[in-house]
């Protein structure tokens, strides 16, 4: 038997809003039991909860609503809660942004290891996917298919000579997610990113959280993996699939989707009569998420 957890204690990081530009001071607390996990803006006093009813806007990252009230960015640190089997947690943030830090989620991840886990005393259930669902949109789709595992197969291929083709696999227990796919930032054009300046957006990216794509290359100086791209879109998946408020037993298998299909996709097992089940317990041979381990090499920034 699995149960829910939540942190040990409350930790704490300030960083930059990558849109905003302007500094937010984070705290991540320990929650009861089916409490899930919320946002809360401590400045404004409204609280979010992390689900897909409170989807907002999702172009460039995902942004969460409730009584006009928005927290942007938490799709890294909630990959991050759910990569590790955090189910309870309150996110207090003081501004509009989850800090962007390095652009992945290993701050988060080495921010939970501080914190540390604690079992709580009720049972956790899992999403179990029974019959394949699929969002399309063009040639980009993202399907939910049955599995006893939470797996992810992401395929990516942008117009630029770099990024033709990137395509991995991997099923995300164990230490699977802090090692693989917490460190990977993210990315973006260099030609996407002067138009987002221009419009009021990105004005906290710089090459210290995001990797940037020029003509002939990364501006970076080095990546940290050399499918990294494909890594981070992994990364938001996770993020966005937390949403659905339960950890996943089945397969994500995403061809150049994005936050949108990730959510519609999410929406759609939820919505289809007979398409998941809420499971007490993991399938034979299935493994629980390790306690914390990974990216232990790469700290937070500090701001
Ligand atoms: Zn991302």
């Amino acid at each position: 038997m699995a149960y829910r957890r939540t942190l040990r204690r409350e930790v704490a990081c300030t960083g930059i809003g990558l849109h905003s530009g302007r500094p937010v001071r984070l705290r991540l607390r320990p929650a009861p039991a089916e409490h899930g996990i919320r946002f809360l803006r401590t400045d404004v006093g409204v609280t979010i909860p992390a689900t897909l009813a409170h989807i907002g806007a999702q172009d460039h990252a995902t942004t969460l609503r409730q009584d006009g009230v928005s927290i942007g960015t938490v799709e890294h640190l909630l990959a991050a809660l759910c990569g590790l089997g955090v189910d309870d947690a309150l996110v207090e943030v003081d501004g509009p942004e989850v800090p962007v830090l390095d652009g992945s989620a290993a701050p988060f991840v080495i921010l939970l290891h501080e914190a540390g886990l604690r079992p709580l005393a009720v049972p956790r259930l899992y999403l179990k996917v029974l019959k394949t669902v699929e969002a399309v949109h063009g040639a980009k789709s993202a399907r939910l298919v049955p599995c006893d595992h939470f797996e992810v197969r992401y395929a990516i291929g942008f117009d630029h000579p770099l990024l033709r083709h990137q395509a991995l696999a991997l099923r995300l227990s164990g230490r699977a997610f802090a090692d693989s796919i917490a460190p990977a930032r993210t990315f973006g054009f260099l030609r996407e990113v002067e138009m987002l300046r221009k419009s009021g957006l990105a004005l906290g990216g710089s090459l210290e959280n995001a990797v940037v794509i020029g003509e002939t290359g990364v501006l970076n100086n080095k990546l940290r993996f050399e499918d990294e791209f494909v890594r981070h879109k992994i990364l938001d998946a996770v993020g966005d699939l937390a949403l659905l408020g339960r950890p996943l037993l089945g397969r994500l298998e995403a061809n150049k989707a994005g936050h949108e299909l990730h959510a519609a996709v999410a929406r759609k097992l939820l919505a289809t009569a007979g398409a998941c089940e809420l499971v007490p317990a993991l399938a034979a041979g299935a493994r629980e998420p390790a306690p914390i381990a990974g990216a232990a090499a790469l700290r937070p920034a500090e701001a």
